[in-house]
């Protein structure tokens, strides 16, 4: 009963919201909360993460269903997926059955796997992504650039987007390097048909260089942090996040 969802929106380059990212926070009681970056790895290994990530999957579409009930125009929520929770043979059919418990459309759901999770056990991997994308759920492969990864296995799955990891995007705006991996990860996902997607943009700086460098969708503390659900709704009611300092 500790754990809660904070939700990170992403806007495309108009500010038109596309998306929200359930991210997991540990609360403890009176306490300053945990992030999931000292809890998830443990979870993995001991095998805990199956239970709470179905928790997350449960509480993200009651969510979903209570901002849709508030007369709320709820966005795709994005979840992500474990390296094992990629393993439970029955994870599609969970998923499906729980739409359908909430009465949400399948486009209301997106699932974000990292690289390696994606590479560990690829045949597995490919065949849950499989049945993920022909339920008809959005699917991301997320901190792209960071994991290792082939190109031709990546090509095989039914993916919709790319986020380009947060640590190419720190720099972008001094380093040359940090510049060219970010336009050709655009390029290699647009000439694959995928929506690109960068991950912690902070400055107007690295805004206005992703843009150049046509990339589709933005994520950050530029745009908005994660909160709790109940401050999203005045964001939900908008349908929009207008950056200040827009040329
Ligand atoms: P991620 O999926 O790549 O999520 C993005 C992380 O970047 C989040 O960290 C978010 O709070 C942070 N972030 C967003 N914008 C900015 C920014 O502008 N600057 C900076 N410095 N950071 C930004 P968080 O919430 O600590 O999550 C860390 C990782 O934990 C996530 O990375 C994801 O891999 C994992 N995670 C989070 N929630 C879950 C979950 O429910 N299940 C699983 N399996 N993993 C989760
Ligand atoms: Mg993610
Ligand atoms: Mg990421």
């Amino acid at each position: 009963g500790q754990f809660v969802l904070h939700y990170q929106p992403k806007i495309d380059m108009t500010g038109r919201l596309t998306g929200l990212e359930a991210l997991l926070r540990w609360q403890f009681e009176g306490e300053a909360q945990l992030g999931p970056a000292q809890f998830i790895a443990i979870a993995e290994e001991s095998g805990l993460i199956d239970e709470i990530g179905d928790w997350v999957i449960v509480t993200v579409c009651r969510q979903l269903r209570a901002w849709i009930d508030q007369g709320l125009d709820a966005p795709c929520v994005a979840i992500n997926l474990s390296t094992r929770q990629l393993r439970q043979p029955d994870l599609a059919v969970k998923v499906g059955r729980l739409l359908v418990e909430s009465g949400l459309s399948p486009d209301m759901l997106e699932f974000e796997v990292t690289e390696t999770a994606a590479m560990e056990n690829p045949q597995t991997a490919a065949r849950r992504l499989d049945e993920l994308g022909a339920m008809g759920l959005t699917l991301s492969i997320d901190d792209f650039g960071t994991g290792y990864s082939s190109l031709s296995h990546l090509r095989s799955l039914p993916l919709d987007a790319l986020k380009i990891d947060r640590s190419f995007v720190r720099d972008i705006a001094s380093d040359a390097n940090d510049l060219a991996i970010a336009r050709g990860t655009i390029a290699l996902a647009h000439s694959l048909g995928l929506r690109v997607v960068a991950e912690g943009v902070e400055t107007m700086a690295q805004w206005q260089l992703l843009r150049g460098l046509g990339c589709d969708e933005v994520q950050g503390y530029l745009i908005a942090c994660p909160a709790p659900a109940e401050e999203l709704a005045g964001i939900l009611a908008l349908g929009s996040i207008q950056l200040a300092a827009r040329p």
